[in-house]
């Protein structure tokens, strides 16, 4: 199963981003009002601000989550969201030297769920490893080996991202149209947030919730299933009002 951890982020970063809106409103803030910064002014100002559309000092805080787990197939699509920092275990340096077919590839539930087929993949995953591992000890270095990967091999990925972006991605990912996998890591991150009292709040203010949250509809309605609405915001909500 994905583990996905929030690892580090922005310090006092509602007081951050507040702080950034009111030096842009107020000729009276100032570098040095960053310490006089509280937690009312936070509350007075910020769901205020957001909604006027002000979201790029939502750009001042930063966040960064270590995903363990997920396949290549998962963290092609987080790649291609651009607005973000990352750092992926590297199939050059590192030797695939688990035989556990399990342990070293994702395999979907559609497949597991049809006893004959997943047997037919686990074989064809041992083979894989086999051949990826003969290849090694023949002299091929692993950058070459690894050609023979599958994309559900498991990967380890960092990524940075600021508010506004996770905002974005929150909208595209957590949203039931997403692919499951990358969904399930988009679900994990907030979850991570929602747990923390300094960012708890900012999830409600800045909507960071998938699209249907964020618009008050859903834009691809006439794709998706009946009840999906309901059933994301209730999901959505509970996630948000949770503590761990
Ligand atoms: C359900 C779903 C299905 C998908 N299917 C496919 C598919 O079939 N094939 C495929 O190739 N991809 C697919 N994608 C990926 C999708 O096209 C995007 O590449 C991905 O979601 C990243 O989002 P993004 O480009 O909006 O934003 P990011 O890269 O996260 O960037 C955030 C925002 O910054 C702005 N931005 C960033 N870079 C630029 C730029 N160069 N120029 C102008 N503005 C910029 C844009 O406003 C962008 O929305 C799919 C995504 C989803 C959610």
């Amino acid at each position: 199963m994905v583990r996905v951890t929030l690892v580090n982020y922005t310090k006092r970063p509602l007081e951050t981003i507040t702080w950034a809106a009111l030096i842009s409103y107020w000729g009276e803030w100032s570098t040095e009002s960053f310490e006089r910064i509280s937690e009312n002014d936070v509350e007075k100002h910020l769901p205020r601000i957001l909604g006027y559309g002000h979201e790029s000092i939502l750009e001042h805080a930063t966040f960064t989550f270590s995903i363990e787990g997920c396949s290549r197939v998962c963290t092609h699509q987080l790649v291609r969201h651009r607005i973000a920092s990352y750092t992926q275990q590297s199939q050059r340096y590192i030797v695939l030297d688990e035989e556990n077919v399990e342990e070293t590839f994702v395999i979907p539930e559609s497949i597991k769920k049809d006893r004959e087929l997943y047997e037919k993949w686990k074989k064809v995953m041992a083979e894989t490893i086999s051949l990826y591992k003969e290849s090694i000890n023949r002299g091929v270095h692993q950058e070459d080996a690894r050609f023979i990967l599958p994309q559900a091999v498991k990967t380890k990925i960092i990524v940075t991202m600021n508010l506004r972006e996770l905002k974005h991605f929150f909208g595209l990912r957590l949203c039931e149209r997403a692919q499951w996998e990358i969904r399930e890591v988009a679900w994990k991150m907030l979850e991570e947030m929602a747990k923390r009292d300094d960012i708890r709040p900012i999830i409600k203010w800045a909507k960071l919730g998938p699209r249907c949250i964020q618009f008050g509809y859903c834009p691809e309605r006439d794709l998706m299933p009946p009840g999906c609405l309901k059933k994301t915001r209730k999901k959505w909500e509970q996630v948000v009002g949770s503590k761990s």
